[in-house]
């Protein structure tokens, strides 16, 4: 049995009458509890997040050597050749044309900063009442009010709705294993754009950026869009000088097989949101990318981009990227992420023989799996099951960390689980989180209708 402590807990938890395992160490694509018990880290903790894995020597000794040089500086008087390091290595990375970097604590500060750069690309230009964002239902951006109002992820927002201006626009995700009865791919997608066309000729000059998941993460288990979704949305922006922002927090550095998930779908984005994967969780960070057009206009503007936090640009997170990068690049974990995450998502797509296992989606090690009651009508499993938490407890006692979720139908019904394990992950691991899977699906299910 795994060892257990509540009693004299200080923290604020999320389930006060959950007893919650000590974890204590972690190693590779492995996480220990107190008891020695082994899990697999099939999520990523929670959730994309461990890239290179658990335990780097490497990355903590960079981060130990940084701690002792320099850990932070003045940054409004120096810069710093470490942060200047990082800051070239994470444009070469990025795709052509990004010429910008700036870093931050963690994903919701990446959005935050960068929804504030497009309003300021957009005031720079004279446009004062283009206060507006476009963002879609029932994907995630991140925790702050405005992260949280342009996003859609309802069961995360609603309770904060009072607190928002309610200024900001939705449309529908793009999620075509939702999409209506019969309709092809491509009606599908052009019904999608026309909405999109039709939000932006009713706002004319309200809308400053559009921010979208490339692949949707937690709200929906790993969903991309049809093939010309974002090409086409992005002509219809483009041609009112609307920024696109991809929020690569889950799906940058490497997690879909291409160093950043938008480039799946042709290069479409002027800013990219990162964080996650870009430290591996080794020390909360962040990122926005910046296109060097708009970089210029703010330059041009005279004005410094109006933000700035403690922990922006700190030589501390330069020499974490920086090693997490090595990593990334020196052990080709993107080709990796595509190969072996190819192959789990074949596996994965061997549990479709399972009555309630509707879709497998996704790419690279960003996975999803879609639990439905009927696999003809898509009908999702009774919402009083919480049939994918069922599974992720079961999956515990099997040894396999899972991520579950709901929200696929209607914002609030619909189960799925996200999986987005280490890129260090072998074709071994793939096999045994597959098996352990399946057990936990059948276990969820005997308790669910017992
Ligand atoms: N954007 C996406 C797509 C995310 O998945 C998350 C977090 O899960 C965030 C933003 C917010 O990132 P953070 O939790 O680091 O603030």
């Amino acid at each position: 049995m795994p060892s257990y402590r509540t009693l004299n807990s200080q923290l604020i938890v999320a389930d006060y009458a959950r007893a919650y395992p000590q974890i204590v160490r972690g190693e590779g694509v492995y996480l220990y509890d107190a008891q020695g018990r082994r899990y697999l880290d099939a999520s990523g903790c929670t959730a994309a997040v461990t890239h290179i894995g658990h335990g780097d020597e490497a990355v903590a000794q960079a981060l130990a050597e940084q701690a002792k040089t320099l850990a932070v500086h003045p940054t409004h008087l120096f810069h710093s050749p470490v942060v200047e390091a990082y800051f070239e290595r994470l444009c070469a990375f990025a795709p052509e044309g990004f010429s910008r970097a700036w870093t931050i604590s963690g994903g919701t500060e990446a959005v935050e900063n960068s929804l504030k750069l497009a309003y300021q690309y957009q005031r720079a230009k004279g446009r004062q009442q283009r206060t507006r964002f476009v963002g879609r239902w029932d994907s995630y951006h991140g925790n702050s009010v405005t992260a949280l109002d342009v996003g859609g992820m309802v069961g995360r927002r609603s309770f904060y709705t009072a607190l928002m201006p309610h200024q900001h626009l939705h449309l529908r995700a793009c999620n075509p294993y939702r999409r209506s009865e019969g309709q092809s791919l491509q009606d599908y997608e052009d019904e999608l754009v026309t909405e999109f066309a039709d939000l932006v000729e009713s706002h004319p000059d309200e809308i400053a950026a559009f921010v979208a998941e490339p692949f949707v993460g937690s709200a929906l288990g790993a969903v991309g869009p049809t093939e010309g979704y974002f090409a086409r949305i992005a002509e219809i922006f483009r041609a009112h000088d609307i920024l696109m922002i991809a929020d690569e927090v889950m799906t940058g550095f490497g997690r879909t097989g291409k160093n950043f998930g938008c480039e799946h779908f042709g290069t479409h984005a002027d800013v990219l949101a990162c964080a996650k994967g870009i430290s591996g969780g080794y020390l909360p960070l962040g990122a926005m990318l910046v296109r060097d057009e708009v970089a210029a206009v703010l330059r041009d503007s005279g004005d410094p981009f109006f933000s700035g936090q403690t922990y922006a640009c700190i030589p501390l997170a330069a020499a974490v990227g920086l090693a997490v990068l090595d990593r990334i690049e020196g052990d080709h974990l993107v080709q990796r992420a595509g190969e072996v995450g190819g192959y789990l998502k074949e596996k994965l797509s061997s549990l479709l023989d399972h009555p309630h296992v509707g879709d497998v989606r996704g790419e690279g090690l960003f996975l999803g799996v879609e639990f439905v009651a009927d696999k003809e009508s898509r009908e999702p499993l009774d919402a009083s099951w919480h049939f994918s938490k069922k599974v992720e407890a079961a999956a515990l006692q099997h040894g396999l960390v899972t991520l579950g979720a709901r929200g696929t139908v209607e914002h609030i019904r619909g189960d799925h689980m996200l999986f987005a394990p280490p890129l260090t992950l072998t074709y071994d691991h793939a096999d045994e989180l597959v098996a352990a899977l399946r057990l936990s699906i059948d276990d969820a299910l005997r308790v669910c209708t017992s």
